[in-house]
């Protein structure tokens, strides 16, 4: 039974310690050191080139080594072959100390007084409490949701935007196209963290922006094309949006002549928000592959007709 890790060198060494100790009947091999490629049952890789996929001719189960699947080509993939995600602790105490910090800084003006440093100038602003602001997520899955429970600790009021409406306590649940326009109306920050997919791409547009109130703030951390670029920087310009905060970008890395690099209200991060923690992803990945072995269904596989 072998399993091939074809993803980030760094912690590959990580990943086959905890296979070694916790799974020897499994032989574990860490690309490039791949062995006879026929005997590669289950793969962990982030991307799936077709040209290597064809030589897997017994792949059994993807298992995308990190969260979001808009990067796996599909049609690469045979139809059998299921396509399982990355749903771990660590990914998501991640993204809750990202977006947690981000909301933080902007609720208590921590970018002003970066600039007010920089120009030397002693300007304490009011310091509004938590429950006058609204803090609206789009996406309530596994990281949106997580999102939403934390920031509940702070008094915020909060709003969360989701295809399907899900309930939450302490949270104004929105569901659906229909109901995006009354959920934006009254967000002070709008997060994103949706995955992309067709329905989504492009969704942080001048028309979503319009709909938002005057000096909202955007936390992106989706992905880079749910944002039109152009779109973001009029927002800024014309004073409708107050800052961004972008942790994705299309394309990444950002090129050096891209304008948010300079752009004085826009923070950039190189999509550090969250990442997979080997320690705490390896079992829960584990556990999913011996329910596979023992012919039980497996968890986190996406819907390839929905895209995520
Ligand atoms: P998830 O559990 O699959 O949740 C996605 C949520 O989005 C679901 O609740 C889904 O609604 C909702 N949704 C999907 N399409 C929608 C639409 N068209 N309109 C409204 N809601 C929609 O995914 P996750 O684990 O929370 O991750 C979300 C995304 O975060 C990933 O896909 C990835 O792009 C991004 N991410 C970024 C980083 C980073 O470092 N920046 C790290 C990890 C993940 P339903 O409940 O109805 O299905």
């Amino acid at each position: 039974m072998s399993i091939l890790y074809r993803s980030d060198a760094p912690r590959a060494a990580a990943w086959a310690r905890y296979f070694a100790e916790h799974a020897p009947d499994l032989d574990f091999r860490v690309w490039p050191d791949a062995g006879n490629l026929d005997e590669v049952e289950y793969l962990i890789a982030w991307q799936a080139p077709a040209e290597f996929i064809a030589k897997l001719p017994r792949l059994k189960v993807f298992f995308s080594s990190g969260a979001g699947v808009d990067h796996v080509d599909f049609s690469a993939l045979p139809k059998h072959v299921p396509i399982v995600r990355m749903v771990e602790p660590g990914i998501i105490d991640g993204m809750v100390e990202y977006v947690t910090l981000s909301v933080l800084a902007l609720h208590r003006d921590f970018f002003d007084y970066v600039e007010a440093k920089a120009r030397r100038t002693w300007d304490p602003l009011e310091v509004p409490p938590a429950s006058s602001r609204t803090i609206g997520v789009m996406g309530m899955g596994s990281l949106g949701s997580a999102v939403l429970q934390r920031l509940s600790s702070y008094g915020f009021n909060l709003r969360g935007w989701n295809r399907s409406l899900r309930e939450m306590d302490g949270v104004e649940s929105f569901a659906g196209p229909d109901q995006l326009q009354s959920f934006l109306e009254g967000c002070d920050v709008l997060i994103c963290l949706l995955p992309l997919t067709p329905a989504t791409k492009g969704i942080l547009n001048r028309e979503l922006f319009s709909l938002l109130p005057a000096g909202a703030a955007l936390v992106n951390v989706g992905r880079g094309p749910h944002l039109v670029d152009e779109d973001l920087l009029e927002a800024l310009d014309s004073g409708r949006l107050s800052r961004a905060i972008l942790d994705v970008t299309e394309p990444e890395p950002l090129p050096a002549e891209h304008p948010f690099w300079v752009h004085p209200r826009v923070f950039l991060t190189p999509h550090v928000a969250s990442m997979t923690q080997p320690e705490s992803a390896a079992p829960i990945l584990l556990g999913n592959l011996r329910r596979h072995q023992r012919g039980e269904p497996l968890s986190n596989v996406i819907d390839r007709s929905r895209g995520y």
